[in-house]
């Protein structure tokens, strides 16, 4: 049976966007304005080391009405972990605007830290993830099977989770729709050049387990005109992604905005 939609306005939730970034230093009171103006409800602040995530908590718990945050270390910063990490993550995710763990997971493509490093305090975030039972926020490039072969070791106790930006191809995303990942589609998917896979694997993706998300101010989608100005991408081009995913689709974006708001909801316990 078909669901039913109404036509409020759309209410989205962008599950990416690194607001500590120097770029938005200046003005985030206008691109959070300008965000809700374009219908994106919630934001949530990813986290990328131990004291950019108190910074995104710190933005959450100055913005509760529109902000949430992430706390994790991002795999190019592996190599900076130590005994101190762990501990400092367990704090920030007992903070009520913490939502999730991560970013965290592997990056084979940069390689800004040595795997073994990178696979040590990828699977140190899973096990606490595991223990505290917060949902995990999943970076993975150009490093599969591996990644999903480190989650799968962790699989009866996996708290939900979602690989954020999937950029990857038909078998990465069989191997993360096996371990019941949600996924999350960025501006990626607008790039000509190399997002044109995308328009066709969204379509395999369940419609409870598809994610929208910016990944400001990286990512700013190529078909964007025009351009921002220094091509920062901000949370209020969200409705542009969701456009292009429903065009994918073949589904009215109202719809799979609703969709996707519902499940990022559902994923990290938004109220
Ligand atoms: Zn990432």
């Amino acid at each position: 049976m078909a669901a039913e939609y109404t036509a409020r306005p759309m209410t989205l939730v962008d599950i990416g966007a690194n607001l500590t970034h120097p770029s938005f230093r200046d003005d985030l009171e206008d691109v959070i304005r300008r965000a809700q103006g374009a219908g994106v409800e919630t934001i949530l602040v990813t986290g990328t080391t131990v004291e950019e995530s108190r910074r995104a908590a710190d933005l959450a718990a100055a913005h509760p009405e529109t902000l949430r945050a992430t706390a994790g270390v991002h795999p190019h910063h592996a190599r900076e972990c130590d005994a101190a990490t762990i501990p400092a993550l367990r704090a920030l995710a007992a903070l009520p605007r913490v939502v999730a763990l991560g970013e965290c997971g592997l990056d084979f493509n940069r390689n800004y830290s040595p795997h073994p490093d990178q696979e040590k305090w990828f699977t140190a975030q899973i096990e606490l993830a595991c223990e505290l039972q917060i949902p995990l926020f999943l970076h993975s490039r150009d490093a599969h099977p591996r990644f999903a072969e480190v989650l799968r070791a962790h699989r009866a106790r996996l708290p939900r989770a979602v690989a954020h930006c999937f950029t990857g191809e038909r078998a990465e995303l069989r191997a993360c729709l096996d371990l019941d990942l949600y996924i999350g589609i960025t501006g990626w998917i607008c790039d000509e050049r190399r997002g044109r896979h995308l328009l066709e694997l969204v379509r395999e993706i369940p419609r409870e387990r598809l994610l929208i998300e910016t990944d400001s101010p990286y990512l700013t989608p190529r078909d964007l005109h025009p351009q921002p100005r220094a091509r920062r991408n901000e949370p209020a081009f969200l409705p542009h992604i969701l456009r292009a995913v429903a065009r994918a689709l073949g589904r009215p974006a109202e719809e799979v905005g609703e969709d996707t708001a519902r499940n990022a909801r559902e994923l990290f316990s938004l109220s």
